[in-house]
């Protein structure tokens, strides 16, 4: 096949970057790993929905098997799954890029009108419906304690509250890519092949010349080896934080940018369990509409690691991996599934020397695999982190707590939670750590001996083979990163469209 521009992955910098290459004229071809499903399979049913949209079927993990990682696998990506927060990129984290890393045209007010553009295209709006109890939860525990709050944007558009994005909205109310962007590009011409995983880049004499295409059944095993061969102008990688590098590797492109799937962020995430005397029915209503950033730069920006308070939605599979233990314990525990509130923090990794990260590495199979072990600082802000939230779920009126830790239990009162949460060891697989936005691998920045690409995205001594998802960022982005990433790619791709002789649309000219 031949084509102006390929794009590896559907997913947040993919599906973004097809709209606007193909509303500039360029002919453009996506292709995906994943299958393609749509609401009409979408059945609001864990075990259909991780197995046919998630990256080895929601149980992907790290290498030491330490942090559970979701990542979705299917047209629209991690967007067919996500839980709808939408957040502008923090003011402090682009100008710690523009300052460390010499990023340059990213500031809050570049970014803003892409952000703009973004919103006003994804229906992205703060929730204007009462927060589901699990949330609220959230919020009365935060404003009975005197910490700040607020409430959540998200992208969608007659949503009905029923809860279920992680397993696809039956009901099309969720601006993912899949029924926005991807659809648009569809119908200027652009072409998309599911069930297609991008092996290898070829390059001949310093130019890319296109991509190596193996074919895959709906659970991602290849079933036919290098079958198809995407000759383009231009190659794009979109394949999330773990797939691009993981590409990079493969095609034999860290010979010459070493730094290929270093620097591998998480926002690594735990949480703790409050038993509350009313149902809560966590699985019910819009995922996620409250947060706070009471403790998102505790120790400033290069300190101690910070963190976002959110909750998680409750689903009895998910929830069930996280409760962990065993036999009679784990039937307890799960008996009073409905009167859970949950908590969750997001760490903001990255941000100093002590934070470094994990690696994307291949195995003997050459599939990706990210080597990230906890280190002191992590087990630090984790600690701190489930302190915050015991407290919270106090507040607001938890009969007890439970942290998600092997060696924990539920604690009846606060100073019973906070001793035991002090001497908790800080083990792998023993406090359960997870994440749902791997960043980074890919990064961006000015010194060739620190960054992989440029700030534009293009890879270095490659001028035909950009980077436009996740994956470039520098750090991780302290909130939610979808946002940040349709906005950046955004404004990365349009000069992109420029630079191939695309005639960029007035809406975004005009920006
Ligand atoms: C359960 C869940 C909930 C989340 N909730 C939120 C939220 O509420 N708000 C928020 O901001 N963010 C959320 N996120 C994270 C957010 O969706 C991601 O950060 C974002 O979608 C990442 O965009 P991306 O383009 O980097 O990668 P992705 O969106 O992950 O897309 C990458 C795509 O590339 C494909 N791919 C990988 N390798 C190959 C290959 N070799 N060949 C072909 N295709 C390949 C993958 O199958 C995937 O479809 C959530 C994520 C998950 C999983
Ligand atoms: S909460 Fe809204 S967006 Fe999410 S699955 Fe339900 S209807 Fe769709």
């Amino acid at each position: 096949m031949e084509c102006d521009v390929v794009i590896v992955g559907t997913g947040a910098g993919g599906g973004i970057a097809a709209e606007i290459l193909s509303r500039s004229g360029l002919k453009v071809v996506m292709v995906e790993e994943g299958p393609l499903k749509t609401s009409a399979d979408f059945k609001m049913q864990e075990k259909q929905a991780y197995a046919d949209l998630y990256q080895e079927v929601a149980g992907r993990q790290t290498i030491d098997k330490s942090i559970q990682i979701l990542q979705g696998r299917c047209v629209g990506g991690s967007t067919t799954v996500n839980w709808t927060s939408s957040f502008r990129t923090p003011e402090r984290t682009l100008s710690y890029w523009k300052e460390r890393f010499g990023i340059k045209g990213l500031s809050s007010s570049e970014l803003k009108p892409w952000f703009q553009w973004v919103e006003q295209r994804l229906n992205i709006a703060p929730w204007s419906i009462p927060p589901n109890q699990n949330n609220q939860l959230l919020a009365d525990g935060l404003r009975k304690l005197g910490w700040e709050y607020n409430v959540i944007p998200r992208n969608v558009s007659g949503c009905a509250n029923l809860g279920y994005c992680g397993m696809g909205c039956p009901i099309n109310a969720k601006q993912s890519m899949l029924v926005s962007c991807i659809p648009m590009a569809l119908s200027l011409g652009s072409q998309l092949i599911a069930r297609a995983r991008a092996e290898q880049i070829l390059v001949e004499k310093e130019q890319v010349r296109g991509v190596m295409l193996s074919s895959v059944d709906n659970r991602g095993q290849v079933k036919q080896k290098n079958v198809t061969f995407i000759r383009a102008r231009q190659v794009i990688l979109a394949a999330g934080a773990i797939g691009s590098p993981a590409i990079l590797l493969r095609s034999g492109l860290q010979k010459a940018n070493p730094l290929v799937g270093k620097r591998t962020f998480l926002h690594p995430v735990t949480a703790t369990i409050g038993l509350m005397s009313e149902k809560v029915n966590g699985f019910y209503g819009a995922p996620q509409s409250i947060y706070s950033d009471e403790f998102l730069w505790r120790d400033g920006v290069t300190g101690e690691m910070g963190y976002k308070l959110e909750v998680p939605p409750l689903h009895p599979l998910l929830a069930s991996t996280l409760l962990r233990h065993h036999g009679e314990k784990h039937f307890q525990l799960m008996q009073n599934f409905a009167f859970y509130q949950a908590n969750l923090a997001l760490l903001r990794d990255g941000f100093n020397d002590l934070s470094i990260g994990g690696e994307v590495k291949l195995d003997k199979y050459d599939y990706p695999q990210l080597d990230y072990s906890p280190n002191e600082i992590l087990w630090r802000g984790i600690r701190h982190a489930t302190l915050s939230m015991a407290e919270v779920q106090f507040a607001a009126g938890a009969k007890k707590v439970i942290p998600l830790h092997m060696d924990a239990t539920f604690y009846s009162t606060l100073k019973r939670a906070r001793d035991a949460i002090m001497n908790l060891p800080a083990k792998a697989l023993r406090w359960q750590i997870m994440s749902a936005h791997v960043m980074g691998g890919c990064a961006m920045g000015s010194d060739a001996s620190e960054s992989v690409c440029n700030s534009k995205g293009q890879l270095r001594g490659l001028d035909n083979l950009s980077i436009l998802d996740g994956s470039i960022f520098p750090t991780s982005l302290g909130v939610n990163p979808q946002l940040s990433i349709y906005a950046i790619v955004a404004k990365l791709v349009a000069q992109l469209a420029q630079k191939l002789g695309g005639n960029l649309p007035q809406d975004l000219k005009a920006l």
